[in-house]
């Protein structure tokens, strides 16, 4: 029977979200790779034990991780009726709507229709009885984005979720959207966009939205895929990203046409004391609107290598500068 550990709460750092009440842990673990139906369960359960207990509250979600899609939610709820239920009200959980999920004009994008089916269907796969926060994944050009917010807010009113959140909307979009979420109260707390060293749109665009009203983000791959790291310094191994065939969104040729810049990042990271990824993420901290830095995990090990991260999380000017050199060469 898992027990967690008891210090859990020692060393990790927890974040308000702009100006809400709910505090999330600055690293956070997703579940979109790695949980699926073609991985193995027992190293699922290990790395969330292990993101547990070292203080990882935020666990991320959404409707379609996999593969098969669905089943990353059907194994986080067999996880938390074996091992975690004791912890529910430790931890929170968030899934998301928007992508395709189930055939057909319903089981895609932002309608009312779409999201309250599929919130339903998630709750039901994760065998949970509401989700903490439940995001629309992205943004629908064809639906009226009053249809989406009223839908999100419907799911806040019916006790599914109990905040509400957006994902891959630009700093315009979330504008618009805060604006009817203010008028409805629907709390409406946070943005996942995605945020790393190599993916900085979010700095001009989004950010400074987000300090307006403010609400935080999430920044997701957080570690660019693990390019990040100093994973591909010595070769594609069959067991990356990069490699899987079951996962077809990191590619060899990325790898490569990264690899420069990675190598002078990683002597910075040296420098410092850190792994690169723990430099990447120290890095993504450093911007204010950023709550919360989900991580993605082959296995426990990275999780513990990517917290401590925490343990050196200020950049001297000179480290800044030289990292914007190298990511603007
Ligand atoms: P990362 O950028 O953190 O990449 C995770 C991968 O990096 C791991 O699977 C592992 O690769 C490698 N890695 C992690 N830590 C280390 C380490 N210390 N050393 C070496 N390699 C390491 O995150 P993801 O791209 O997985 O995204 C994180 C989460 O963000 C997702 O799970 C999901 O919840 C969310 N997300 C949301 C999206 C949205 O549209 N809202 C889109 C994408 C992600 P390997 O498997 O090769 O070992």
């Amino acid at each position: 029977m898992y027990q967690a550990n008891k210090q859990r709460y020692d060393q990790m750092l927890y974040n308000r979200i702009g100006n809400s009440g709910l505090k999330l842990s600055a690293i956070g673990l997703g579940l979109w790779n790695n949980f699926g139906s073609v991985d193995p369960l027992e190293n699922q359960k290990e790395i969330i034990h292990q993101a547990f207990d070292l203080g990882i509250t935020y666990f991320d979600l959404a409707n379609n991780y996999g593969p098969e899609p669905g089943s990353a939610e059907e194994n986080f709820g067999r996880i938390m009726k074996s091992d975690m239920h004791a912890y529910r009200d430790e931890m929170i959980i968030a899934s998301k709507a928007g992508y395709v999920m189930w055939p057909g004009p319903y089981g895609n994008w932002g309608s009312r229709k779409s999201i309250i089916a599929s919130a339903d269907q998630s709750l039901k796969r994760t065998g949970l009885d509401y989700f903490d926060i439940f995001y629309s994944h992205r943004p629908d050009p064809e639906t009226n984005i009053e249809e989406t917010a009223l839908a999100l807010d419907q799911l806040v009113r019916a006790g599914k979720t109990l905040y509400v959140g957006l994902s891959n909307y630009n700093g315009e979009q979330t504008a618009a959207m805060a604006a009817i979420f203010k008028e409805l109260h629907t709390p409406f707390v946070i943005h996942q966009p995605r945020y790393n060293m190599f993916n900085r749109q979010a700095e001009t665009d989004l950010f400074p939205v987000l300090e307006k009203e403010q609400k935080a983000a999430v920044g997701f791959s957080s570690l660019s895929q693990g390019l990040l790291t100093d994973k591909y310094l010595g070769g594609i191994a069959d067991d990356s990203r990069a490699k899987k065939a079951t996962i077809p969104f990191l590619s060899p040729v990325q790898v490569k046409e990264t690899l420069a810049t990675v190598e002078k990042l990683n002597q910075v990271a040296q420098q410092r004391g850190q792994s690169l990824a723990q430099m990447a993420l120290a890095w993504n901290l450093r911007e204010p609107a950023l709550a919360c830095a989900l991580i993605g995990a082959s296995r426990p090990q990275q999780v513990i290598d990517n917290v401590r991260a925490l343990d050196h999380l200020d950049f001297s000017d000179e480290e800044l500068a030289q990292i914007e050199q190298i990511l603007g060469e």
